[in-house]
């Protein structure tokens, strides 16, 4: 593996200022990899080398000029292909959008290409991000770079597995019910969900408009935050986007400092369905940052338990008011249009044969629970839980600084396990969930490789809204400490192994 491939995107950062390495160069070495293993891990729906060449070039170009350019200017990132990109084709990962171009960039991709990062290719994901596992895309499911015969969690599987297969240092992701952070968890990578409406929405191919919370993925805490620093911020094209400073993110990541904090344990996350192997490097974590001085504390948020029934009637209930827009008049796909049929045949052929199983059921379940007379039995109840939930959040923060859980009950999971088993396949984002509902900031941190499959599991923290800094400062002092002990980051485990091979 070439070397530059292993450095994280902030020392790259530093080697391109003090030019000891070109743009072209670490653009080139990660073109030269993803042509060597995507093949077979495929992270990617689609690679942008000659673009990605052209950009490199002209930073490098930029820079010698003596252009004030942002820290990461220069650095490859991989895009999440539900990210609006005129660059390249946006499919959501579905056939109903094969070939589509929008015809404007998210805001986010905007800020990316601003700052001068370059964008390497689209990332692959469950169809429309629906799902656990990116078993659900249209173009074929994404391999765990951890072993192979697994799932590199989804819905942003390709964005996960573009880090972890070292084929990009920074990715973008989305994130509904966990798909930053159960991905990250299983591939011993970093995903933050930012505070909703920290980071702009618009442009974002829509899956639960009230839920969808754009963020950064990384092989570090600090590349996670200065990714974080790029991409969060009021964006006026979003009307629910917060306008309010973003927290010092980089500054917590470099401060890396517990003593003191109040950690709070979630008590419903845990017991039955939770992986032997995950419980023990979630609780070894913990007493990793009580000996850096933080408290640690028990905490019950008794309508966790509820959270995972909640989001499957509010989000497919958002799902099929967003979907409703594939109707075969505006985008991609049109099927069965033959000058005879109806406008509402042609809808419905198209639909039926663009849209995968797990949309399908989602929209079919979302339509239900909005239908007249079902509404304030199945929907109406879900939002006054919702409530309940956000209540427990309050409550708990009124005690403590932050809490914790394992990100996921199990590691990754094989290919081909629970796809066909959709209520196994949600209990992925058991954890994740809440914080959705809640709006607040979370994200998941490598704790280790299971004693029992020597798989990774992740750490997930849970901070009050706008306080996404102590996600970050949690997750670099574990980071840290962590590091000591296993003499690096648990992803270059992955790396040496494959140096070794
Ligand atoms: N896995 C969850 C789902 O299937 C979360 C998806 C997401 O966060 N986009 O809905």
């Amino acid at each position: 593996m070439n070397p530059l491939l292993m450095l994280t995107a902030s020392e790259l950062s530093q080697m391109l200022r003090a030019g000891e390495v070109s743009a072209r160069e670490i653009t080139a070495a990660h073109l030269d990899r993803i042509a060597a293993v995507d093949g077979d891990i495929h992270s990617f729906l689609a690679v942008d080398s000659e673009r990605a060449l052209a950009t490199a070039e002209a930073l490098d170009d930029r820079r010698a000029a003596g252009e004030e350019l942002d820290e990461l200017a220069g650095i490859p990132i991989a895009v999440k292909d539900l990210f609006c990109y005129t660059g390249l084709p946006t499919t959501a990962g579905s056939r109903i959008l094969e070939g589509w171009r929008p015809p404007y960039n998210a805001t986010l991709t905007e800020r990316v290409l601003d700052a001068g990062l370059v964008v390497l290719g689209k990332t692959n994901l469950d169809e429309f991000a629906m799902g656990s596992s990116t078993e659900s895309s249209g173009y074929g499911p994404t391999r765990n770079p951890w072993d192979r015969t697994r799932i590199p969690g989804g819905s942003g599987g390709g964005s996960a597995a573009a880090l972890a297969a070292f084929e990009a240092p920074l990715a973008l992701g989305t994130d509904t019910g966990g798909s930053i952070r159960q991905p990250a968890s299983v591939t011993g990578t970093v995903g933050v969900k930012p505070t909703y409406g920290a980071t702009s929405r618009y442009g974002v191919i829509a899956m639960a408009s009230s839920l969808d919370t754009p963020g950064p993925c990384a092989r570090t805490v600090l590349d996670a935050a200065l990714l974080h620093r790029v991409i969060a911020g009021w964006d006026p094209r979003d009307s629910t986007s917060i306008n309010a400073a973003v927290p010092d993110v980089v500054g917590a990541a470099r401060r890396a400092d517990v003593k003191g904090l109040r950690i709070g344990v979630v008590k419903e996350f845990g017991g039955e369905g939770y992986q032997p192997g995950v419980e023990q490097r979630f609780r070894e974590a913990l007493s990793v940052l009580e000996g850096l001085g933080a408290e640690i504390v028990e905490v019950s948020c008794p309508h966790f338990d509820y959270a995972l029934a909640t989001y499957y009637l509010i989000m497919p209930a958002e799902v099929s008011s967003n979907l409703a827009r594939f109707d075969a008049m505006r985008y991609g796909l049109r099927v069965g249009d033959d000058g005879e049929r109806s406008a509402e045949e042609v809808m419905s052929l198209t639909r039926g044969a663009g849209f995968g199983a797990e949309v399908k059921r989602r929209i079919i379940l979302g339509t239900y629970a909005l239908s007249s007379g079902y509404y304030d039995a199945y929907y109406g109840s879900a939002q006054k839980v919702r409530t309940l939930i956000v209540r427990d959040f309050e409550a708990a923060f009124e005690q403590v600084d932050v809490l914790v859980s394992p990100s996921t009950p199990t590691t990754a999971f094989g290919l081909g396990e629970r796809i066909d088993d959709p209520l196994a396949m949600y209990k992925a984002d058991l954890c994740t969930i809440p914080s959705n509902m809640a709006g607040n900031a979370a994200g998941s941190f490598p704790c280790g490789l299971s004693p029992d499959d020597g798989l990774p599991v992740g750490f997930q923290v849970m901070a009050p809204a706008l306080a996404d800094d102590r996600v970050y400062l949690v997750g670099a002092a574990l980071e840290a400490e962590l590091g000591r002990r296993w003499g690096g980051l648990l992803i270059d485990q992955l790396a040496s192994r494959e140096v070794s091979a």
